[in-house]
């Protein structure tokens, strides 16, 4: 699933008008997207350019990258590392399994020591690329933890924690516990409709928990990391951003919990195009709609055993 933020749409469709996959430096006529750095907290920031939101931790002793994008765009975020450290990079961590996180991981993979996510994600990687038919692009994690994992790296202490299934059923975040930020992977798309992949696992009725139990870990002033946001709203924020998406989530599935109480069905039920009380959310692309959205809650709450 490719969600390009607005903004770089001019600079990628060029290279995707081309039918490239390759790494930018490689495209003579097209110049490289910068892709946009931007420093948090405490050696934690951001970069974006193409798919999920990449988080990284620069330190004098520690080099922590969580996400790596696509193969195209992933080389813009290393070589944007490699000028602010020249450190050995310490671990790749993967939020979940989706393309715009994981395809990168090639890029990254010579230069990091492993790839840590959580137990699920390889086998939801390889069912996604045997149906995409790109199994031998892949590259899987190479440590996996089930519930909560948690290391010091130099002079920080990293967690990855999963809550249970939500956006799929291998979801992982990870927290950057002395800077105090986390890194969210999809289980926010801020102020966008988000993609529920409901065949690896999805949950939205634990996603909405999820949603609850995480600010409940951390505290007050933690900052948030989010795998997409509408451009409006950006991929960065706070608590609040994750109750307006916990929010979202509960009207929306109380909406569809209504109409099939009321014998609507499936086909009635997804042409609802807006969510009374929710009109800052938007599609982030034609595909992440509202009714995409309704379809997933649709087919959880009427679910046999
Ligand atoms: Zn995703």
């Amino acid at each position: 699933m490719q969600i390009d933020r607005r903004r770089f749409l001019a600079t990628s469709s060029a290279a995707i008008a081309a039918g490239t996959l390759r790494p930018w430096p490689l495209l003579a006529q097209t110049p490289a997207p910068a892709g946009t750095f931007e420093a948090l907290r405490r050696g934690v920031g951001i970069f974006t350019l193409r798919g999920g939101t990449i988080g990284w931790l620069v330190s004098p002793d520690a080099v922590v990258v969580v996400d790596s994008q696509y193969a195209d765009s992933a080389p813009v975020c290393l070589d944007g590392l490699k000028r602010r450290t020249t450190r050995a990079f310490d671990l790749l961590i993967n939020t979940h399994h989706h393309a715009d996180h994981t395809g990168g991981n090639g890029v990254f993979k010579p230069v990091v020591k492993r790839i840590l996510a959580h137990a699920r994600v390889p086998e939801l990687q390889r069912m996604a690329a045997v149906q995409a038919g790109n199994e031998a692009q892949q590259v899987y994690p190479d440590s996996t933890f089930t519930d909560v994992w948690r290391e010091a790296i130099g002079n920080e202490q990293v967690a990855a924690r999963h809550y249970g299934p939500a956006h799929t059923g291998g979801d992982a975040i990870i927290t950057f516990e002395r800077a105090n930020v986390v890194h969210m992977g999809d289980l926010v798309f801020n102020r966008a409709h988000p993609r529920v992949d409901r065949p690896a696992g999805a949950s939205i009725a634990n996603w909405i928990t999820s949603l609850e139990r995480i600010p409940k870990d951390h505290d007050k002033d933690t900052a948030y990391i989010f795998g997409h946001g509408n451009p409006r709203f950006g991929v960065t924020g706070s608590r609040a951003d994750l109750d307006a998406m916990r929010n979202y989530l509960v009207a929306m599935i109380e909406l569809v919990r209504k109409g099939v109480a009321a014998g609507q069905s499936r086909d009635e039920i997804v042409k609802l195009d807006t969510l009374p009380g929710f009109p800052d959310v938007e599609p982030l692309v034609p595909s992440l709609s509202l009714g995409a959205v309704l379809g997933v809650a649709y087919d959880e709450i009427t679910a046999r055993g």
